[in-house]
């Protein structure tokens, strides 16, 4: 008998198609996931296993419940010999370990071709726990103890127990994004949302230093690094953004500051998903939030880039988003008190309805094409792999 942890894949079932593809992403997610982890990890068209010394199981099922794709998690039992009384007889054995008044036994079976039919199989082993556990009974409505028993070509699995897995499609499935990620609330939910439908995100910074601190970029490096942990690493770029504020500062009518700032910062992401292969922008912009995100201004900020922009965000209310900000633990770092870049240089009455035009005619105040080249040929680009947390789990 070995104990061993059974991943059960989610949606990814129904994309016929591209099954292999879908499991295949999400074998290789899960292995980097787990790499400081000394594991053996096989797969089917069902089912994922994944075998270690049982003193990594906790924190394992921790790393796993971050994992996109994985629809149950359960820990249970290979047995190699498959005939109907040895099941009985394991059953009974791995039984005996627990107290239970009722219970009821569902099994699937993947290999047709084994003698007995599923409800056979249940019924038998039904039998043997009556016959071998006193005083325990049959409920089908409401059992205290369910017995799971999966019969497979290779082997027989046991478990009591499922884990809910956090679903969505494998990171990395569905292309990559490149996600505009501030040091607020939105944005990492924003990120969060986008990699459950299987989006690989990459993330981009812009930073005003002297304006902006080291504390404000560090807070970004950990927000990073926990979103990392649901997309198994993450690189961010980071953009000095001083001289193209400063000078949009100094050049533009106040009111327009923050549309004119968000119009560079949408044509520099758009030059980094270009440039690293990605097919949208994602962002954390909720529709009326503040006056760049009433739906005059995102029209107008828009308009100067072709590449989609995903805003998973957009209709949901502020505690909404807090409470997603709390599930995926990156609320607490967010509400941490760093400035960012566009709280620096916010005007007192920006525009709510910009006009296309006028951005136009302040735009060409300034030098913007050569700032936004230089900005993006010198960006920093860090590698998050969150390793360092793999190993103080150890
Ligand atoms: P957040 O929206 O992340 O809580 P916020 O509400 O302070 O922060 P807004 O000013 O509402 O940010 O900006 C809207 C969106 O623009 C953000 O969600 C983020 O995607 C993007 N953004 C804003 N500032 C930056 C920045 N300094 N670097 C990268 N992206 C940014
Ligand atoms: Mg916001």
């Amino acid at each position: 008998m070995e104990k061993l942890i059974i991943i059960k894949y989610g949606e990814l079932t129904t994309k016929k198609d591209n099954i292999n593809y879908f499991i295949k992403t999400l074998n290789d997610n899960v292995k980097k996931t787990l790499s400081s982890f000394d594991v053996s990890i096989n797969y089917d068209k069902g089912r994922m296993y994944i075998e270690c010394s049982e003193e990594y199981f906790d924190n394992i099922i921790t790393k796993l419940k971050r994992i996109f794709g994985i629809h149950e998690i359960m820990i249970g039992y290979k047995f190699n010999e498959r005939n109907i009384d040895s099941i009985g007889n394991n059953t009974v054995k791995l039984l005996k370990e627990t107290t239970f008044d009722t219970f009821k036994v569902i099994t699937k079976r993947s290999d047709k071709t084994y003698e007995l039919d599923s409800m056979e199989i249940s019924r038998k082993i039904g039998g043997y726990i009556l016959k071998n556990i006193d005083n325990v009974k049959v409920d089908v409505h409401n059992p205290e103890k369910e017995i799971f028993i999966e019969l497979r070509k290779d082997a027989v699995y046991i478990y009591f127990e499922k884990i809910k897995g956090i679903g969505g499609y494998p990171v990395g499935t569905l292309g990559k994004g490149i996600l505009m990620l501030s040091g607020g609330i939105d944005s990492p939910v924003a990120g969060f949302l986008a990699m459950k439908r299987g989006v690989k995100i990459e993330g981009v910074y812009f930073e005003s230093p002297p304006h902006t601190s080291e504390n404000a970029k560090n807070k970004v490096i950990e927000l990073a690094n926990i979103l990392s942990e649901y997309n198994s690493s993450m690189k961010l770029h980071v953009i000095n953004f001083t001289k193209i504020q400063e000078e949009i500062y100094k050049n533009i009518p106040h009111e327009y500051l923050i549309t004119i700032m968000r119009r560079m910062m949408y044509r520099i992401t758009e030059m980094i998903a270009r440039k690293n292969n990605a097919h949208a922008i994602i962002n954390g912009e909720s529709i009326g939030q503040v006056a760049s995100q009433t739906l005059t201004s995102m029209t107008v900020i828009n308009e100067v880039i072709k590449t989609p922009v995903i805003r998973p965000v957009a209709c949901f209310d502020k505690l909404e988003i807090i409470d997603i900000a709390k599930n995926i633990d990156t609320y607490e770092t967010s509400i941490l008190p760093y400035e960012d870049c566009c709280t620096i240089f916010v005007p007192d009455h920006p525009v709510i309805n910009p006009e296309h035009d006028k951005c136009v005619e302040y735009e060409k105040l300034i030098n913007y094409e050569e700032l936004i080249y230089e900005a993006v040929k010198n960006h920093e680009i860090i590698k998050i792999t969150n390793e360092n947390k793999y190993q103080d789990l150890l």
